[in-house]
């Protein structure tokens, strides 16, 4: 795709690059070993102008993610915070996704060596919807499973992680169908490739524990805080293959997903494919996300703030 996609800028290393300047060194550390960070965040359009939804929360997730691996990063969260607000200022979009990622550079030889630079870059695009929505996704329980926390950690969101998430969303594809579902080592469920997964019953909505090497994903948090405001009984805890096929309802959540619902899971129906409760959550989190629910306007950082009277 074009660099134009990305606007005026590229903030790399504490400066704002034309994008098709922001580079790096092929012989990077990254490159050959696979150690980047990243995160990925959803500006909003809203009455006011765009707002970062959970902006803070995702840079924090960031420097956590690079904690696990002793890679510091050179700036405070409050830096990163305010390198987002600008960037997203600066290329004028209404609404878009911004990727955050942290690489460590060169000397690349060394798999650990103690002076390899970590660059720091930020970007942002336009993005419309990674699923449609309306008549709900078919998903497949992938042959892979998803890697454990006894191997390397799964909560932080390492670029690596992603070559796991490749495999399983690569077989969906190839098979025909739209997403995976992995399961852990233990053979519960997981998640999708890039999402986290819920499921319905009655008045219960669960999701997998994050002991089942899911990431614990702040559209999770958010969806999980919504669907308790409107009386549902939300459960973390261990879920079974089995459970899946006869839920009333499936649905997956992310930044870039958002809420989307499964319909089918290994050519079985989940309920003829019902959506009420992830039309109904959807429906809460986008009015949320725009500025439009009061009680959730902490999660939303303005672009460009009210001036005081
Ligand atoms: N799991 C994985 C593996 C992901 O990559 C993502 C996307 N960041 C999620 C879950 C959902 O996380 P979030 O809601 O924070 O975007």
């Amino acid at each position: 795709m074009a660099m134009e996609q990305y606007g005026e800028a590229i903030w790399l290393d504490g400066v704002f690059h034309d994008p098709k300047d922001a580079n790096t060194s092929v012989m990077s550390h990254a490159i050959h070993y696979g150690s980047g960070f990243f995160e990925g965040i959803r500006a909003y359009a809203t009455p006011d102008g765009p707002a970062i939804f959970q902006l803070k929360e995702h840079i924090e997730r960031l420097f956590r993610s690079c904690a696990y691996y002793h890679v510091t990063i050179p700036y405070t969260v409050d830096e990163l915070v305010q390198a987002t607000i600008d960037l997203v200022d600066r290329n004028g979009f209404e609404a878009c996704y911004i990727r955050p990622f942290v690489f460590l550079g060169t000397p690349w030889q060394a798999l650990m060596a103690k002076d390899t630079e970590v660059h720091v870059g930020i970007s942002c695009w336009q993005l419309g919807e990674y699923f449609e929505k309306g008549t709900g996704i078919r998903a497949k329980v992938a042959s892979y499973r998803r890697v454990s926390s006894t191997m390397m950690p799964m909560q932080a969101k390492a670029a690596a992680n992603y070559m796991n998430s490749q495999l399983l969303k690569g077989e969906a594809l190839r098979d025909g169908f739209d997403e995976a579902i992995a399961l852990d080592m233990n053979g519960n469920v997981s998640e999708a490739s890039v999402a986290n997964l819920f499921l319905v019953k009655g008045n219960k909505i669960s999701t997998p524990s994050l002991d089942c090497s899911v990431l614990d994903g702040i559209t999770r948090q958010a969806i999980m805080r919504i669907a308790r405001d409107q009386g549902y009984e939300v459960i973390e805890r261990h879920i079974g293959r089995d459970e899946l096929y006869v839920a009333d309802e499936i649905f997956l959540t992310g930044t870039a997903a958002e809420i989307t619902s499964v319909a089918e899971i290994d050519h079985i129906s989940i309920n003829g494919g019902r959506n009420d409760v992830a039309n109904e959550l959807l429906g809460l989190y986008r009015k949320a996300a725009t500025g439009h629910l009061e009680e959730y306007a902490g999660w939303l950082t303005y672009v460009t703030p009210a001036v005081a009277e």
